[in-house]
């Protein structure tokens, strides 16, 4: 009889954990959910922005398309959540979107709040200044005023080299260029993907030619111990690259 006992609290022992994994498992969520829910910025042309036509779009767009394509059979099974720098993490911590999909770089610190797919985009951080600007490099920042967008790393880089710097900061991108067209800051510093998608649209500016970071765009997902979601998008990030598809991407995109 105990024998009996004993070996029926094991069995019990391990189903109970073994649905628990399956809970935890994203992938599956997503599978049976059907449907793919994408944090991506409305903010960054060309990487999430609204479109002539009214429609989400951007690399970042195309990446998750091409992901909802893979996992569940159609780039149109996705729903897409709209974060900024400052609530991407919490979007994926909160369980309201499966996975952040959104110029966002891996860093250490995120890294101890979120997971990180291997790195789909490689960028850089740098400045961009109107054409007259006697700004040439991060050294004459001193005592100009700098705007970044609150929550990216490019804030906390220009906080770290150039602490006395005077930093003025917005909520997105789209507000972050119009104060630097209003002359609310001497320079506006981020990555040169967003800073090339701004100086295509815009005449009288120029890009600092010093890049102070290397930024490892990757997509963010919750933390888990089985590690099945970040798997399956490593694969496919590592399918994009051995297809051309990243490649394609980028021209299409017109990126550097
Ligand atoms: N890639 C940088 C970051 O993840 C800057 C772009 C942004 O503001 O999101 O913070």
């Amino acid at each position: 009889m105990k024998k009996i006992l004993c070996l029926l609290t094991m069995f019990l022992l391990i189903f109970t954990s073994c649905s628990k994994q399956k809970e935890q498992n994203t992938l599956d969520k997503i599978i049976k959910r059907d449907s793919l829910l994408v944090g991506v910025r409305y903010d960054i042309e060309p990487f999430g922005f609204i479109d002539e036509k009214g429609e989400i779009a951007g690399f970042d767009i195309d990446v998750a398309k091409y992901i909802a394509e893979k996992i569940l059979g159609s780039e149109k099974k996705i729903k897409f959540i709209k974060v900024n720098a400052n609530t991407r993490i919490e979007a994926v911590t909160s369980g309201q979107a499966d996975m952040v999909i959104a110029a966002m770089s891996n860093t250490k610190s995120r890294r101890y709040l979120i997971d990180f797919s291997i790195p789909y985009y490689i960028a850089g951080q740098t400045a961009v200044v109107r054409n007259e600007s006697n700004i040439h490099t991060f050294s004459d920042l001193k005592d100009k005023t700098t705007i970044v967008v609150l929550g990216s790393t490019s804030e906390q880089n220009i906080r770290r080299i150039m602490p006395i710097a005077k930093i003025v900061g917005y909520s997105d991108y789209k507000t972050a260029f119009q104060a630097l067209k209003e002359g609310k800051g001497d320079c506006l510093s981020t990555d040169d993907t967003i800073i090339s998608g701004f100086i295509a649209k815009n005449e009288g500016y120029r890009i600092l030619k010093n890049r102070i970071s290397t930024e490892h765009y990757s997509i963010g997902i919750q933390q888990t111990e089985d590690g099945i979601l970040k798997e399956k998008l490593d694969n496919i990030i590592k399918d994009m690259q051995r297809n051309g598809t990243l490649k394609k991407l980028k021209q299409k995109w017109k990126l550097i």
